[in-house]
């Protein structure tokens, strides 16, 4: 039996089933069907309407807004949202600025930017990595320099994804030139209409337009936007990162896009006009792809509730990292020979104007999805941490 098929946990999975029938509308759908970089209006819209249900946030603790629920409930709900085909919220708001400020924010803090998370009012980039310090942040170059109340910040921070639609910033800057770089790093709050803040857009290969470039020239931060305490921002960071790790696992989104491969793999034919879906090959594919499922949505369940236990996922988060990225690309690379040549096909929002009905979004995934092996810490860096963390090598 399936730990998900008891009475409460199905009925669950009704009622929220139902709430999404109910108030997720055809607009919403399409623009999360026919693009990853979605509208920020369609997702500020779902993100209010779950809100409203006390659903904004279902891994916050209940003390900052989140629903109460536990780690199965959380996970039936990624599903059911996936399933659906409803737009993901503010990803680095809801799932790391939040919870930094929950953990390490003082009570103004608190007060101040929680509701407009939650509310999908306000919006977070994550001003992390630069040009020459990406797996190697610590080396990162950006300063902030007290003066009286507020600190000044210059450098220059890059792949600042949702950076051109957000409202705010949570960045590493350096704020102690002396001793070890980990030891003199601090996090702040910066508003991204602050004088000094210059962005230039950085065009992926997939054609979108979700990562910025940002330069910082004398830009002035109040002393009340420093999250935490002075120089303990890397330690601050290193917990965010394994919780974006976890969150990066994607298994719910993962699951769905499998059963949409499998539907692909029906509907396609072969030049005998049977359909891929018959083809012992193609059929060992599909059941390689949900064996490893089924292992990573274990491995995601038992962090989830130890994170419940208030554990912080740790090096662990390492491992669904690799095992959660490798699989999302495993899932489009067999859509695209599935397809074969009418794979190679790009919507129109993305300049290619050569729609093909079977084609539906996969190019685009399989461009962008590149991506989940790099970002969050590169898939070597995730090896390296398991080796020296897990291993004890
Ligand atoms: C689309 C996209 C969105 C992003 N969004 C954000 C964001 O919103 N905010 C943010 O702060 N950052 C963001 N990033 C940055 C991302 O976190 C970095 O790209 C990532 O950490 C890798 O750093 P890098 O690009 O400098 O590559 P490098 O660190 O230069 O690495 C290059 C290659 O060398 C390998 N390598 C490096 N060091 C080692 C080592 N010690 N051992 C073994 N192999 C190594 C890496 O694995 C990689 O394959 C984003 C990146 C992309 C591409």
């Amino acid at each position: 039996m399936s730990i998900f098929n008891t009475p409460d946990l199905m009925a669950f999975r009704q009622e929220v089933r139902a709430f999404i029938k109910e108030r997720l509308t055809d607009e919403m759908v399409q623009a999360t069907r026919s693009g990853l970089h979605l509208d920020p209006r369609i997702m500020r819209a779902w993100q209010a309407t779950l809100n409203q249900r006390g659903w904004g946030a279902p891994h916050w603790p209940a003390s900052a807004g989140g629903p109460g629920w536990n780690a199965l409930q959380r996970y039936i709900f990624e599903e059911e949202c996936a399933f659906a085909d409803a737009p993901p919220g503010d990803v680095l708001g809801l799932f790391l600025a939040g919870p930094m400020i929950i953990a390490e924010g003082n009570d103004a803090q608190k007060k101040r930017y929680l509701p407009k998370i939650l509310s999908g009012e306000e919006y977070w980039c994550q001003g992390f990595s630069e040009p020459n310090a990406g797996s190697d942040l610590a080396s990162l170059k950006t300063t902030a320099v007290r003066d009286g109340d507020e600190w000044v910040l210059n450098g220059q921070k890059t792949w600042l994804s949702s950076g051109h639609y957000a409202d705010f910033m949570f960045c590493l800057a350096r704020t102690d030139l002396e001793g070890k770089p980990q030891e003199g790093l601090t996090q702040f709050i910066i508003d991204m209409k602050t004088p000094g803040l210059t962005l230039h857009p950085i065009m992926t290969m997939d054609e979108g337009h979700s990562v910025n470039a940002i330069f910082l020239d004398n830009v002035r931060v109040p002393h009340e936007n420093v999250i935490g305490e002075i120089n303990k921002g890397w330690t601050y960071a290193k917990d965010l990162l394994a919780r974006e790790r976890v969150n990066n696992a994607q298994a719910p989104r993962t699951k769905r896009d499998i059963l949409e491969l499998e539907r692909l793999a029906a509907s396609l034919k072969d030049e005998h006009g049977a359909p891929l879906a018959d083809q012992p090959q193609v059929q060992r594919r599909l059941a390689s792809l949900v064996m490893d499922f089924v292992a990573l949505q274990s491995a995601v369940l038992r962090v989830l509730a130890s994170q419940m236990r208030g554990e912080e996922p740790g090096p662990i988060a390492s491992t669904l990292k690799i095992r959660g990225s490798e699989l999302q690309q495993r899932v489009t690379e067999t859509a695209m020979s599935l397809l074969d040549q009418a794979g190679i096909v790009l919507t129109p929002e993305y300049g290619g104007g050569l729609l093909a009905p079977e084609g539906n979004g996969w190019l685009e995934r399989h461009l962008f999805r590149r991506v989940v092996t790099i970002y969050a810490g590169s898939n070597e860096i995730q090896k390296t941490i398991i080796a020296k963390s897990i291993l004890g090598m």
